[in-house]
Parts: C-alpha cells; structure tokens; sequence
C-alpha cells in the first residue's frame, strides 16, 4: 500500500487530516480546535510521505518527526501519526488498540474536559455554582478539574491578585509572586468547591503556567488536607516551550499535593528527566502534541516503571481526537487515571461524526469500540457543507 495524498481542511476549527492511499483505504486525524493555523503546517510534511506505505507507521514517522516540537508545532506530526493508525487499523481489520498492543480495559476514564458552563469565574461561590453544574452533568463525571490561579481570571479581575504586571495575551502569559490576598483567595476557591463536591468525586486543578516556586509549595501544601486529585501546570505548561524539571521537582518534593505537567511537551525524550527525576507525580501528554499515538503510550510506559500515574491533555481535541484517545488510553498500563474529555465545536460535528457510541459517556466512562482502525467516519453527505472554501474536495 501507499500513500497517494495527504489533505487537510479546518472544518468548524479542527485542521482536520486526511490521509488516502492507492488500495481505497483512507485514514483520518485531527489537530485541537485551539489551533486552525496549522493548516499549511500540517501540508508541509506532504512532500515527505507520499509514496511511502502508511501501515508502516514508524518508519513514515521517521521521515516527518524531527520536523516538529513542543506545542503547538507538534500537532501537525501527531495528526498525521493518527492518521495513519487509523489507515494501519483499516488494512488488517482491527481496531487501533490492537495495534498498540491491545486492551487493559474494556471502558476508559475521562474527566470534564471540554464540558464547560461558560461565565467568568471569580469568587468562591462563582466556582462553587460553576461545579454543582458540573457535577449534575450527564456525563456522570467521576473526575472534574476546575482552572484557578494563572489559569484564571483572577491575574485580570482580581484586583492585587499579584505583584505582576498584567500581559493581554493569549496562552496564559502570566506569572508572578502572589499577594497573601491572591494566595488566599486562590485557596478559598478550592475550599468551596470541595464543600460541593464531596469525596464521591475527585478534584483536580489546573493552575498555571506562572507560580513561583515559593507560592507553589504554599499552595500545594495549603490543599493537603483537600486531597486534591492534582496541581496541574503550577510552574510551566500550556504553550511553555521547556519543562523546569529541576524546579517541578523541588516543588513535588515538598508537598504530598500530587503535581501534574506535560501537555505541551514533544516527544518520549522530552518527558525523559521529568520522568527519570520524578520531577512531578502525574504527567499529562496529548496525542495531538506529543507526536501521535503510539509517542503517548511509549511515554505512559515509562512513566509505569517509574510510579508516575498517566493523565492525558484532551480538552480540545474534537471527535477524532477522542477517537484516538480511546485507543491509546485503553491500552494504558494500571498507572492511567482518565484523560480530558474534547468536546465536538461547534455542535454540528456530532452530526457528521459517525461510529461513536450514543451516549458516549456513561457515569464517566466510555465503552471501547472494536470496529477497524479508529472506528470512526465522516457522514459525507451531512459534513460537505461544513468543508471551507478551496477543500469542497477534502472527502475525495
Ligand atoms: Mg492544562
């Protein structure tokens, strides 16, 4: 088998890839719904897999993967890597987590995601009321982060919330020591929310990028007695092109608050020392930045042998992301939690996505399918008049 084309169209906001090939077989994967510019990114790497045979996924993604790097210039490898699972899936007739190595478990563990309720949150009853809702969800979530900190509104809204200057800028550019204000402001937020949700249900944070480390080892200590499920991006994260292992690593040793990191990160080699130097408790790769699929579960693998629990990145996704996060998660050694479940932007993706089940998720869960390849399709019909001007031919 080769690969003939490799096309890709935004459609809603997902660069979505298409990957067709001289028997018929066709395989698709997508990049998140946060980045439509990487369109003419991900045809770059055309030019390099035309020709080559898609069921052998390593050897095309040595070709294409030294080309990327860490969020969000991984994406357009790692899109393609799904892709091509799917194509290897489709041509023996099995489902993409054989192919990994076949299952641990036969439902996989998500948590809120890209489940939201809008409004800005800012006060302890804001994220009070923000989680009951998302504790009625009909998700049935066991797991529900919620953003604080950095990760808020608070360097906007709050006023003195720290000794920063404020960026305007997209990506959580913020950081900076916190006023005892902040600090405690940050802290009474969590402690309402723990009031709401109870010990039925675990609660987690994402926080940063921008703490410093002396404020993070307050906050992580503070939340002890909370039994918070983890911190996550407290240091660096998000779009930080780097790790800070070394200072991740003074932090987790300091608090029994598990630390979490790692969705921006590209490749198994650069969650190597966060890894080897247990530098945080959880780590959270996305299969659309971390190089693929097959990158994520080499990456849980060795976060296995060294204690470190698997918590992947997802919210943005879309449908064939989460195709492809079933797959891999279901595959997953016993240190997986859950991973971030993406959401379909806007709503009509659900109606031109075939193959998931309905509901998709059932008190949390997600049934793994068995169908070939990523098991999931387009309904062509439905989705053509979403295809953007100049890709009418996307399908074909
Ligand atoms: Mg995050």
């Amino acid at each position: 088998m080769k690969i003939t084309d490799l096309k890709c169209a935004v459609i809603g906001q997902n660069p979505t890839v298409r990957i067709n090939t001289d028997e018929g077989i066709y395989g698709y994967g997508q990049a998140e719904n946060a980045k439509p510019y990487l369109r003419s990114h991900i045809l770059f790497y055309k030019q390099f897999i035309v020709g080559e045979d898609p069921t052998n996924v390593e050897r095309v993604m040595l070709k294409i993967r030294r080309l990327g790097g860490f969020k969000p210039w991984g994406s357009a490898v790692s899109a393609i890597e799904m892709a091509l699972w799917d194509i290897a899936g489709k041509a023996a007739g099995l489902p993409v987590y054989k192919l990994l190595g076949g299952k641990v478990r036969d439902r996989v563990r998500i948590y809120n995601g890209g489940v939201r309720h809008g409004g800005n949150l800012l006060s302890p009853d804001d994220y009070a009321a923000d989680l009951a809702k998302s504790v009625a969800a009909a998700e049935g979530f066991t797991i529900i982060k919620q953003s604080v900190g950095f990760h808020s509104a608070m360097p906007r809204d709050l006023p003195n919330f720290s000794y920063g200057e404020y960026i305007n800028a997209p990506a959580h550019p913020n950081k900076g020591l916190l006023t005892e204000k902040g600090l405690k402001h940050v802290i009474a937020c969590v402690e309402a929310m723990k009031a709401v949700i109870g010990d039925d249900i675990g609660l987690t944070l994402d926080c940063g990028p921008g703490w410093v480390l002396p404020d993070a080892i307050r906050f992580a200590k503070a939340l002890e007695p909370l039994n918070i499920m983890w911190v996550e991006d407290l240091l660096s994260g998000d779009y930080s092109p780097y790790n800070l292992a070394d200072v991740y690593r003074d932090l987790t040793m300091a608090t029994s608050t598990p630390t979490h990191t790692g969705e921006q990160v590209y490749l198994r080699h650069n969650f190597k020392e966060l890894i080897e130097r247990q530098a945080v408790r959880v780590i959270g790769p996305d299969p659309e930045d971390v190089g693929g699929l097959a990158e994520l579960k080499w990456v849980a693998e060795y976060a296995d042998l060294h204690g470190i629990l698997m918590a992947p990145h997802g919210i943005y996704d879309g449908l064939i992301g989460l195709a492809g996060l079933v797959h891999v998660c279901a595959t997953m050694p016993q240190n997986y939690i859950a991973f971030e479940y993406p959401v379909g932007k806007p709503d009509w993706w659900y109606d031109i996505i075939t193959g998931l089940p309905n509901p998709i998720v059932k008190n949390g869960l997600i049934d793994v399918w068995d169908t070939p390849g990523l098991g999931v399709d387009f309904n062509v019909e439905k989705a053509r008049q979403y295809l953007p001007a100049g890709d009418e031919n996307f399908f074909d």
